[in-house]
């Protein structure tokens, strides 16, 4: 059986710089905090928290004073460092520039539609950390929207200015432009070419890596995708994969790897989310190819 692993796969750039970013703080010997998983994959968590980085939430957040605390890729709301200035906390700052960019983004666009009747719409998963961050740059009068089922939330008889969180699929961003741009029309006030702004705004880290892994899971027969269970771009590329090849396999450990799934195949690949370490798909790509 012939094993390929995927050269792509693994941190983004975003997540690469959060992990770079707690390591240096922690060969300081500093003891530092993490506001949430420092990123979906529990193999990695465990690794740095061996290293000394104690992840909490925002209720122990909330009630700690005067120490370090990392905020992760996926950023923060403004009441986050609010609440730091008042309890002397020090902020590590690892949110993802493109994260950090396009929390800006929203915010001026936020603080100019409300001058006028617009309407900022934000595309991605309620409750989702980034998304968390990025409806706090409206105060949370954005509109979180997930699918067409939400769309029911838009006053299409005034302008909207569309944002996505980095993450979602690009396929599905689109077609969400292309709902709205019809409701705008059937509602008859609104010139979707003048009153729709759709802004560009998943990472090209993640929309890249769609056809990408769309072609590298078609030229396999057995496909294991490799990506921590809480990773909402894990769940997005993992369905991906499975929908150009049913026999695509969504692992987050080494355990979890069934000797039946090659049985008579001749080849595998090996592949995963932006949040999987580059050392878990090479542990397991070992493992295949054992098997
Ligand atoms: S997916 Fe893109 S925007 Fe999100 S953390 Fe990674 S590099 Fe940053």
């Amino acid at each position: 059986m012939v094993v390929e692993v995927d050269k792509r796969s693994g941190f983004c750039f975003g997540v690469q710089n959060a992990v770079k970013i707690a390591e240096n703080a922690l060969l300081k010997g500093e003891r530092v905090f993490s506001l949430g998983s420092i990123v979906h994959n529990d193999k990695e968590v465990e690794r740095l928290s061996e290293l000394g980085l104690v992840s909490i939430d925002h209720d122990e957040f909330m009630n700690l004073r005067d120490c370090s605390v990392l905020i992760r890729a996926h950023g923060e709301p403004p009441e986050t460092y609010e609440t730091a200035t008042r309890n002397n906390i020090t902020i590590i700052e690892a949110t993802c520039p493109i994260v950090k960019r396009l929390q800006s983004r929203i915010r001026e666009t936020w603080l100019a539609a409300r001058q006028g009747s617009g309407q900022v719409v934000i595309f991605g998963k309620p409750g989702h950390a980034e998304v968390v961050g990025l409806m706090g740059q409206t105060d949370n009068e954005g509109i979180l929207i997930s699918g067409p089922d939400d769309l029911s939330k838009i006053d299409f008889t005034k302008p909207v200015w569309l944002f996505s969180q980095t993450t979602m699929s690009a396929g599905e961003y689109k077609k969400t432009g292309r709902l709205i741009t019809d409701r705008m029309k059937e509602a008859g006030v609104c010139d979707p070419d003048l009153d729709l702004v759709v802004n560009r705004t998943v990472c090209n880290q993640v929309s890249n890596r769609e056809p990408h892994l769309r072609a590298f899971a078609r030229r396999h027969d057995v496909v294991i995708f490799v990506s921590g269970r809480e990773s909402s771009n894990g769940k997005m590329l993992y369905s991906v994969c499975k929908s150009v090849n049913q026999g695509t396999h969504f692992v987050s450990s080494p355990e979890e790897i069934e000797k039946s799934w090659f049985t008579g195949k001749s080849s595998a690949g090996v592949c995963g989310a932006t949040s999987t370490p580059k050392w878990l798909i090479e542990e397991i790509t070992r493992i295949v190819s054992n098997i």
